[in-house]
């Protein structure tokens, strides 16, 4: 594969303004673990961040609060591997924020999974410097890192010391709004050298008691030529370093390099981390060797994963970002873990690397390229029942509720209270009660099995999760005698500004409609799964579960009669009461404030309340429309004895677009594919220019830095391959129904069809496929069948009159 400027990013010049954006946007990883692009001179501070974290690695710690003790998990800064740095003679230690840099430029290589940084500094007395350093995380062996970090002394002879470092004193000091809270967690275990130029350092955290261990083996070399310098080991209780000098010659280049390993003792099959550290870097491995088996894995994923498009570089560019990240914070060293995908991957501390409902924004990307994430995702799951029936019991139901932050254990993880940052204050969180996260893991679950075809998975795992989730939601609803309908009470949709009913004491809301018309969808799959799974099956579930034919019932009771409230011009109010709310002052507050996505905080710091108004932080009620077939919101409405009125959509997106402010990312994946099914085709690729600047170029104002958002990027990924592609898979065939944005001259792509990968080139005239095994899949086109044969490619033409040719490769 040839590299071209649109697998980069490239950032010239230090901008400490940006460094935040930029660490975060530079992480590199291997589902297994990940660490910040901060520059391996700094320490924590304003604006550097050099975090580490490992895939479901968290600890839960308590802070005292007005009386209380409060509890947060959080995904745990693991000790800072890169730590590097030098000086030349007695001078100062080498940061690049305290020197001023005459070049300084950092690339992130993503077709070779590098991170490249050059600059070139001179001293108080004229010294000039040029320090290059390259740095992997391996998709070829997950417990391997590695840096090399190389010196010249471009007009000067002199003394350089160098210094490396395994530092274990780190904190989560990521997020600002979390700094009052306990942040310190790991305990010293052991650390120390196995011979010359070897480290190690082992840390447990204080309360899940996880040991992880890093070792790093250092070496310097003056071009091909190993110098063996004399180690001096600094040790410190949390940290452990060497530091070693030569006398460098002018024009030459010294360069360090750094092999690192790091194992916890969550692995599997390991259960000395210290003796598997040592292991690991004991055998001596050159950079360029371990960057060669690194970039040849990376290298077979684009293979796969790359969505090609030519006449848009920005858009290449960026669907490449998003592929890489998340291919970096679950990849196949992902899929045997116990581990879900934290919603702001393994990039940062916001939202203490917990885990959402946006694995549902997600899984499609996964479904259809990598099933074997998928399959970990839902087993992670799976493996959660037992806590989220003990949640339903607790709270008086039946069944498995899920709860809506989620972190190592299954408990509920969502904070108590939250900060808000434009008042200072501390406020109650009610977010809990967005039960819906609960009707997310349903939905993936069958998904899965739908694109996939997996059905073994289902009668294994997806059943019991699909079944358990639909008894809980049964037993939440209850029936009104008076209107003759089940309602919900008490729960938050996907939007979280309206917490309860104005001036309620109460917690949540009535009828949320996402949440009760996914309910009837989710008890209608519940019904469809008993007649696909064996009798035997069905039986054994039934008592496992506990449900009984009468349960079944009340089930198919509910989605006849679920309570839906409709205003008569077809606007799905978005939950009952939604339209005595107050209208807000869109244009007012768009004058006041610069950016009004989070119109909650704005509001509270004026002492008002969002609950009082038409005002939403994201798609809520048009959740319907991008999860459902419109044709499958229609048939549910008219099996509840509502109207369905055929602009329903249409209406619904017009009247709910007005009073959102995309406060959550995920919003605009939302609206982007609501207005494509609308076939708004130009608003759908406004959406979409906005769903791909928003993590590169931080448009929520701050967010990327504290973690990027892997649900819009799943997203984005998602509306390319179903949207702009138009592919969708059926159990027994693949329907096309392509059409690309107006810029685009050319899409490709691979998915995996059933175990057999299909490649798909569209331009704006035809399509051509080709099915990469000995299988006969037929492609529909506009309800016309096409097959292809091994070796072959069909061309389909897109232009008014299809045709359909073969040719040969
Ligand atoms: C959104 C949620 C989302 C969470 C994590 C919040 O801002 O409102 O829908 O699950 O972020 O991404």
């Amino acid at each position: 594969m040839k590299k071209s400027p649109l697998w980069s990013l490239v950032y010239k010049g230090y901008d400490p303004d940006e460094e935040g954006l930029r660490e975060a946007l530079c992480t590199l990883g291997n589902g297994y673990f990940a660490t910040r692009g901060a520059s391996p001179e700094v320490r924590a501070d304003d604006p550097h961040y050099p975090g580490t974290y490992m895939a479901g690695l968290y600890n839960k710690l308590g802070t005292e609060m007005a009386g209380r003790t409060i509890y947060n998990e959080d995904l745990v800064n693991c000790p800072n591997w890169v730590f590097q740095t030098f000086k030349i003679g007695d001078g100062d230690w080498f940061n690049p924020a305290k020197v001023i840099c005459r070049q300084y430029e950092q690339e992130l290589d993503m077709l070779n999974g590098v991170l490249v940084r050059k600059v070139t500094f001179s001293d108080k007395e004229g010294r000039k410097t040029k320090v290059v350093t390259r740095r992997i995380v391996s998709m070829a062996d997950p417990h391997r890192g590695a840096l090399e970090y190389s010196v010249t002394p471009v007009n000067y002879s002199a003394s350089v010391t160098f210094r490396a470092e395994l530092d274990g004193s780190v904190t989560n000091y990521g997020v600002k709004r979390y700094r009052q809270l306990s942040s310190k967690h790991w305990t010293p275990m052991a650390s120390g050298t196995f011979g010359s130029g070897i480290i190690f350092l082992s840390m447990r955290t204080n309360q899940s008691r996880i040991e992880v261990c890093e070792a790093a083996r250092v070496r310097l070399f003056q071009g091909r030529r190993e110098i063996k310098p004399k180690f001096g080991i600094l040790q410190e209780k949390e940290k452990i370093g060497c530091e070693f000098s030569v006398q460098a010659q002018k024009g030459k280049t010294y360069t360090v390099e750094k092999n690192v390993a790091v194992y916890s003792s969550r692995d599997e099959g390991v259960d000395d981390v210290v003796g598997a550290a040592a292991t690991l870097v004991r055998k001596p491995r050159r950079f360029e060797s371990i960057l060669k088996k690194h970039s040849g894995i990376w290298h077979d994923l684009w293979d796969k994963f790359d969505l090609e498009i030519s006449g848009d570089p920005f858009s290449q560019q960026a669907l490449r970002l998003h592929t890489f990240h998340l291919l970096q914070t679950a990849s196949h060293h992902t899929a045997e873990l116990d581990v879900s995908l934290p919603a702001r991957g393994l990039h940062g501390e916001a939202y203490r690397g917990h885990i959402f409902w946006d694995t549902m924004y997600i899984m499609p990307f996964y479904n259809l390229q990598l099933p074997a994430v998928s399959r970990g995702l839902i087993k992670y799951r799976y493996r959660r029942l037992s806590e989220a029936r003990k949640y339903a019991a607790e709270n008086g139901y039946r069944g498995a509720m899920f709860p809506w932050q989620s972190g190592s254990t299954g408990e509920e993880e969502t904070q108590e209270v939250h900060l808000n940052p434009v008042s200072g204050k501390w406020g109650p969180d009610l977010s809990r009660r967005q039960r819906h996260v609960s009707l997310a893991i349903a939905y993936n679950a069958w998904d899965y099995y739908k694109k996939v075809g997996d059905k073994e998975f289902l009668i294994q795992y997806g059943a019991e999760v699909l079944l358990s989730i639909a008894q809980f939601f049964a037993s939440m609803v209850t029936y009104d005698e008076n209107d003759g309908r089940y309602h919900t009470e008490g729960v938050m949709g996907p939007d979280e500004f309206h917490e309860k009913l104005p001036g309620s004491k109460e917690p949540g809301l009535k009828d949320n409609a996402y949440t009760n018309i996914m309910i009837v969808w989710l008890l209608l799959k519940a019904e469809e799964c008993l007649t696909i799974l064996p009798g035997k099956e069905i039986l054994r579930l039934m008592r496992k579960l506990d449900l009984t034919p009468k349960d079944l019932d009340r089930m198919d009771k509910i989605t006849r009669k679920m309570n839906v409230v409709i205003s008569d011009d077809g606007i799905i109010s978005q939950f009952d009461g939604y339209f005595d709310l107050e209208e807000l002052d869109w244009d007012g507050y768009r004058e006041k404030y610069e950016n009004i996505h989070r119109m909650d905080r704005l509001l509270k710091a004026e002492g008002k309340s969002p609950d009082d108004y038409k005002v939403a932080k994201q798609a809520d009620t048009l959740m319907l429309f991008y999860l459902l077939p419109m044709s499958v919101v229609h048939d549910i409405l008219i099996r509840l004895g509502y109207e369905h009125y055929r602009t329903m959509m249409k209406d619904n997106y017009e009247y709910y677009v007005q009073r959102t402010s995309h406060g959550s990312t995920l919003s605009r994946v939302v609206h982007c594919v609501v207005a494509w099914r609308l076939h708004r085709y130009a608003l759908a690729w406004k959406w979409c220019q906005d769903i791909l600047k928003s993590d590169i170029y931080d448009t929520q104002g701050g967010t990327t830095p504290e973690g990027i958002h892997t649900g819009v990027m799943g997203g984005s990924i998602d509306i390319v391959m179903r949207g702009f592609g138009g592919i969708d898979f059926l159990e027994d065939r693949i329907v096309i129904k392509p059409r690309l944005p107006a810029k685009w001259t050319r899409l490709k792509m691979k998915l995996l069809y059933k175990r057999t990968w299909v490649s798909f080139t569209f331009t704006k005239e035809k399509a051509l496929i080709e099915v990469h095994a000995p299988v006969l899949i037929p492609i529909e086109y506009k309800g016309h069948l096409h097959y292809s044969l091994p070796g072959e490619c069909i061309e389909i033409s897109l232009k008014k009159k299809a045709n359909n040719r073969k040719t040969k490769k």
